[in-house]
This record gives structure tokens, C-alpha cells and sequence, in this order.
């Protein structure tokens, strides 16, 4: 049976680090989120991410706009923000209502500020090769949860199934950096379960339930970031943990793996935004 890799008791110890470094501040990063719309699964998130924040003592406020603010509005706010020096990360919450361009948006947002590793100019120094202010929250992650299972990443042949913006393709360039074999998988992949038998390591982030134990090989590494309801209410991720289970060497649980990740790797980054802004 693999064993599991335990993205909520990794949380809590970098979580628990944390805390001690933001109590030593005089004065305390802040994070604010923009959340336009009333998205359900969005306002989890958003409210998710500002309980964590308080409880590190990291002041956090979340601004509600309607679905109607126009782009425009929403740049004067960023600017506002990109302004106050007492704000030291801006998140907006992802997707925006279609009548708002999302690029305009994350290039609004300066990079010093840029949280979630998203503004093109972050963008572009990953794909670059370089470093940005902060790597994606998802991503970044995941390599902590490899690393924190000594999984070495170089000259393994990784396998990622999904290729947005948010996890597949920053995930890509982060681990082409560590020198591992990067093959990116999506809708129109052929004979996909001939790739995915390949993969000493398979990431899989598309959101329905398309890996099974018969597509991997044998003691493989299994990191399932997909998350959704399935017909019965009932969470599930990408990858069936049974069968999964009995051929990989490791695997993340769905919930209990990335999700948490994500979560940590967002205050991890709120508090490298600040250090890099106080020259910490
Ligand atoms: P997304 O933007 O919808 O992207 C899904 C990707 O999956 C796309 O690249 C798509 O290919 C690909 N895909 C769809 N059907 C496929 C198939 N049959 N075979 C192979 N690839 C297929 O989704 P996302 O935002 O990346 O999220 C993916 C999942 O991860 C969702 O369940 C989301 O909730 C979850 N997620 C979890 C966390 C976390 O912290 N746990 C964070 C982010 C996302 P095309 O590009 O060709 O359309």
C-alpha cells in the first residue's frame, strides 16, 4: 500500500514556523483579497484563506465587489492598493466575471505585491528560467510536499495531466528547474494511459475522476490536485484511491493533500512578499 502524503500535517508544522516569525514583527503584513461575484466555491476559498491569515496574526481584509463592477472600477482599487504602503499583498480571486479581462487585471497588480505569482511580469520570469518575487501558490505546494517525502525530482520522467494557467503549466516550468523530464498532458492528449504508465511521477489537475491503478507504473508517485463533488455529494479527486493506492509507492488523499498546500504555500508567500518589502 503507498504510503500517503500528508499535505495536512505538513501545513500545520510550516503553519506553526510561521506563526512564531510573524509574532517577532513590529508591524504585520497584510493581505488583501479582492473577490468579485458571488461565486460559492470562490467565497470558501476567500474565506478560507482570511481565517488562516488571522490566525497567524497576519491582518487580512477581503473586499466583496458585485458582478457588475466594471474593469475599470476594479483598477482604480488595485492602484490603490499597489499605493498603500501598509498593504503588502493583493490577491484577486479567480475566475472574474466575463465582462472583466483577467490579464488587465493581473497586470494592474504590481509584482512586488503579487501573491499569487500570477501578474505576466512573475509569469514571464518563471517561464524564463529566472526567479520571480513568488511562485504559484498550487505548484509551490506540491514541490514542498514532495520535498517533505525526500522525493527527488531530478532526472524522473513527471507527468502532469491539465495545463492551466494556475497549476499545469507553472508546475511544468518548476520542475523542468529541478531537472526532471516534464511531459504536460490535456483534453486532446492521445492514448493517455500510455503516458501515464510511464510517470515516475503523476500530477494530475483536471477536476474529474480519469486516473485509475491500471494506468500507472509500478511504486510511482501519485499527487492528485484535482477536487470536486462527484453524484453522491461526496468529495473526490482525480485519481481512484484504490486502485491508485495499491501500485504507487506514494500518494496525496483528496481532501487532506494539496489542498492544504495551497493554503500554506499562499501565507508562506503573503510573509516572503513582506520580508522582500521591510528588507527583512
Ligand atoms: P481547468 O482550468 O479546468 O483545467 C483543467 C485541465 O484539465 C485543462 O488543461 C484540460 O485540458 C485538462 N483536461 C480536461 N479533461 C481532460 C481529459 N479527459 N484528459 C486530460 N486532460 C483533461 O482546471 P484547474 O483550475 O487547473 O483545476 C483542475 C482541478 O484542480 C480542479 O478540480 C480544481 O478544483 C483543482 N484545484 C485544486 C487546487 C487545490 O489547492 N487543491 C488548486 C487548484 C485547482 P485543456 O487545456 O485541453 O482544456
Amino acid at each position: 500500500m503507498a504510503e500517503i502524503l500528508d499535505g495536512k500535517k505538513l501545513r500545520d508544522k510550516l503553519l506553526e514556523r510561521l506563526k512564531t516569525q510573524v509574532d517577532k514583527y513590529t508591524i504585520k503584513p497584510k493581505l488583501v483579497v479582492i473577490l468579485v461575484g458571488d461565486n460559492p466555491a470562490s467565497k470558501i476559498y476567500v474565506n478560507n484563506k482570511k481565517k488562516t491569515a488571522e490566525k497567524l496574526g497576519i491582518d487580512s481584509v477581503v473586499l466583496n465587489y458585485p458582478t457588475e463592477t466594471t474593469e475599470k472600477e476594479l483598477l482604480n482599487k488595485i492602484e490603490e492598493l499597489n499605493n498603500d504602503k501598509s498593504v503588502t499583498a493583493i490577491l484577486v480571486q479567480l475566475p472574474l466575471p466575463k465582462h472583466i479581462s483577467k490579464e488587465n487585471v493581473m497586470n494592474k497588480i504590481l509584482p512586488e505585491k503579487d501573491v499569487d505569482g500570477f501578474t505576466p511580469y512573475n509569469f514571464g520570469k518563471l517561464f524564463s528560467g529566472e526567479t520571480p518575487t513568488v511562485y504559484p501558490c498550487t505548484p509551490k505546494g506540491i514541490l514542498l510536499l514532495l520535498k517533505e517525502y525526500n522525493i527527488e525530482l531530478e532526472g524522473k520522467h513527471v507527468v502532469i495531466v491539465g495545463r492551466s494557467n494556475i497549476v499545469g503549466r507553472p508546475l511544468s516550468q518548476m520542475i523542468l528547474n529541478k531537472n526532471a523530464t516534464v511531459t504536460v498532458c490535456h483534453s486532446k492528449t492521445e492514448n493517455l494511459s500510455e503516458i501515464t504508465k510511464t510517470a515516475d511521477i503523476l500530477i494530475s489537475a483536471v477536476g474529474k475522476n480519469i486516473i485509475e491503478g491500471e494506468m500507472l507504473k509500478s511504486d510511482c508517485v501519485i499527487v492528485d490536485v484535482g477536487i470536486f463533488k462527484d453524484e453522491n455529494g461526496k468529495t473526490r479527486g482525480d485519481v481512484d484511491f484504490e486502485s491508485a493506492s495499491k501500485v504507487a509507492s506514494y500518494i496525496s488523499p483528496v481532501p487532506g493533500g494539496v489542498g492544504p498546500m495551497t493554503i500554506a504555500s499562499l501565507m508562506l508567500n503573503t510573509v516572503e512578499l513582506f520580508e522582500k518589502q521591510q528588507s527583512l
